[in-house]
């Protein structure tokens, strides 16, 4: 589990933890909830909820619990489950013995509902959802009371019981909570506390045919678990009475304190699980941890570390009003993560074959390269050299304007680790003129990466031996959407997505360091980005890629229109 951070930044839930403290609000304890409906994968915006809340814990030394929040049986399940407690592991966090789910209360909110009912505190309600609709009048219109909201206690008892015995149809009644059709704030007006619906539940299956609403279902659990700091994104703040309510009706000792934050914004991206869903269920994306995803699974497949994942949430901090981060700053995050721990190495993403037409055929050189440039603690490994090699078709051109440094004719570059060559000749393909190979000299006096002369290259580039480098399968990803809010324009936000997400590049060759390398593993490909080995679909035989991030911000550099 992350440290406690003493130098955690203040912030405005933190200043009240502490002023709770202050006042012995709850013995001092602290204990919150990460509180997830398993109707979809996690994403970055509940990893912003999930660091808040486990961190918040850890540094007063309190509990955070891990509860799924499934009280809709529509769309919940345990694939689900699976995932979301997988993925706030690998973020890096310990409920310990704390898992819970608000499925397993349900005996306990009916019981609750009971009392209720018996205080007059509720009532059954047989208006159709429309009437209901309709009497709830608007924000600027008090409702109506519904002409059974002075059933008898004895009725509302009677009929609760039946509903949840499945004698009525979907739809024919509903529980209500008797509070005042008049108030101001419209969750207050006699809100729905329990309905019908014939549909099993992924844990419960048949036994219930009653299922609470939210506003009920989680103000009890949060009561039963004793939390003292409910933790919730801003759209709830006009819920917060009604939480409250349930709780004083039922006089309930153990009454956390509900606390609002502004929900995380990406931009080029969306974080809403419905619209998730709707992605992966349309096929526009490969799955849910397709590593275009905001996903954690996705990140996590796209090479992104937990670290990083923390870093950023720690630096959005927390706050009250709502607003968008940047996408760029995740991806600093996350290239500032791997600059750290990434081994350099080499690969050429779209090879363009080289013959050193004056090093002798057959002889072999090993260079030794070391893994990373500010850390010789990572070590190093011997890096083949030989007549053939391959370079990046973009580190040459047959006619070069101006401001072109790299290899060109009769232009001399370094090669990395190696030496200076030159380009004397290029063959080309007789009926497309694509140039096919190039031929170079070498200068034998050039293996320190320096002329004896003191002559200089515009350039260094990166090569892989033709005989010994391993070839690979690359996969450039980039930003899912090309706008930075796709959801602005209403529903078209699919089309708004980035065509230009996924590139696969399938005849890549790496340094022969690479074969075998495990899944998962991270580098940087040395001028090119940073990458992991695709954890799914890499094998020994077959080297996958991931691009988890460029090595410098370039989206910024493009215009919105070249983007599409
Ligand atoms: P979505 O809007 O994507 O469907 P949700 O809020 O319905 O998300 P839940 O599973 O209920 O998803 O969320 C679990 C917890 O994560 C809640 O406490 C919720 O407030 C928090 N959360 C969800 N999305 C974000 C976000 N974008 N930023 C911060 N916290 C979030
Ligand atoms: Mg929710």
């Amino acid at each position: 589990m992350p440290q406690a951070n003493a130098s955690a930044p203040a912030d405005f839930i933190r200043e009240i933890i502490d002023e709770h403290i202050r006042t012995n609000r709850f013995q001092s304890r602290v204990a919150t909830r990460f509180p997830p409906e398993p109707n979809g994968y996690l994403h970055i915006g509940h990893a912003k909820s999930i660091c808040l809340n486990f961190g918040i814990a850890a540094q007063y030394g309190g509990t955070c619990n891990l509860r799924m929040d499934d009280t809709d049986p529509t769309g919940e399940s345990q694939e689900y489950v699976d995932s979301i407690i997988g993925d706030v592991k690998w973020l890096g966090f310990d409920w310990e013995d704390r898992l819970y789910y608000a499925s397993d209360y349900y005996e306990k909110l009916y019981q609750f509902a009971v009392q209720l009912i018996k205080i007059g505190k509720a009532y059954v309600c047989s208006l159709s959802a429309n009437e209901i609709r309709e009497y709830r009048g608007t924000l600027t219109e008090p409702g109506k009371e519904s002409p059974f909201r002075n059933r008898s206690v004895e009725e509302s008892l009677d009929l609760f019981k039946r509903m949840r015995a499945g004698e009525f149809k979907e739809g024919t009644h509903v529980l209500r909570a008797k509070i005042d059709m008049a108030s101001p704030n419209i969750t207050m007006r006699d809100p729905i506390m329990y309905r019908i619906r014939y549909e099993p539940h992924y844990r419960t299956n048949n036994k219930w045919c009653i299922y609470p609403m939210y506003d009920f279902a989680h103000c009890l659990s949060d009561s039963l678990e004793k939390i003292t700091h409910s933790i919730c994104t801003l759209e709830f703040e006009n819920n917060r009475p009604l939480y409250d309510w349930f709780l004083d009706a039922l006089e309930l000792e153990s009454h956390p304190q509900q606390i609002e934050f502004a929900r995380l914004n990406l931009s080029y991206t969306v974080l809403s699980k419905r619209r998730l869903i709707e992605l992966v269920e349309n096929g526009n994306v490969g799955g849910w941890d397709d590593p275009r995803m905001p996903t954690l699974a996705g990140l996590r497949r796209r090479g992104c570390t937990p670290e990083a994942i923390r870093s950023f949430c720690e630096r959005i901090g927390v706050a009250k009003n709502d607003s968008t981060i940047d996408m760029a700053l995740l991806e600093y995050c996350i290239r500032e993560d791997m600059n750290e721990r990434a081994p350099r190495v080499m690969a050429v993403l779209r090879p363009l074959r080289v013959v050193i037409d004056n090093y002798p055929e057959g002889q072999i050189e090993e260079f030794d390269c070391p893994y990373h440039p500010q850390n010789a603690d990572m070590g190093s490994r011997k890096v083949p050299f030989s007549r053939i090699l391959y370079i990046e078709q973009e580190d040459f051109m047959e006619k070069p304007p101006k401001k072109f440094y790299r290899l060109a004719p009769d232009k001399e570059v370094r090669l990395r680790y190696g030496y200076f060559v030159k380009c004397v000749n290029v063959v080309k393909d007789p009926n497309t003129g694509e140039v096919t190979e190039v031929h170079c000299t070498y200068d034998p006096e050039t293996r320190s990466g320096f002329a004896p002369d003191g002559r200089k290259v515009d350039a260094t580039i990166h090569w892989v031996s033709a005989e010994h480098s391993v070839p690979a399968e690359v996969r450039l990803y980039d930003r899912l959407f090309s706008v930075a809010n796709p959801l602005e324009a209403g529903s078209d936000y699919v089309g708004h997505l980035n065509s230009k997400s996924l590139e696969i590049l399938r005849t890549c060759r790496v340094e022969p360091s690479l074969k075998g390398v495990a899944p998962g593993s991270r580098f940087q490909f040395e001028r090119v980005g940073y990458f992991c080995v695709d954890p799914v679909d890499s094998s020994d035989q077959d080297l996958v890629f991931n691009r988890t991030v460029t090595l410098r911000d370039t989206w910024a550099k493009i215009s919105e229109k070249e983007r599409r």
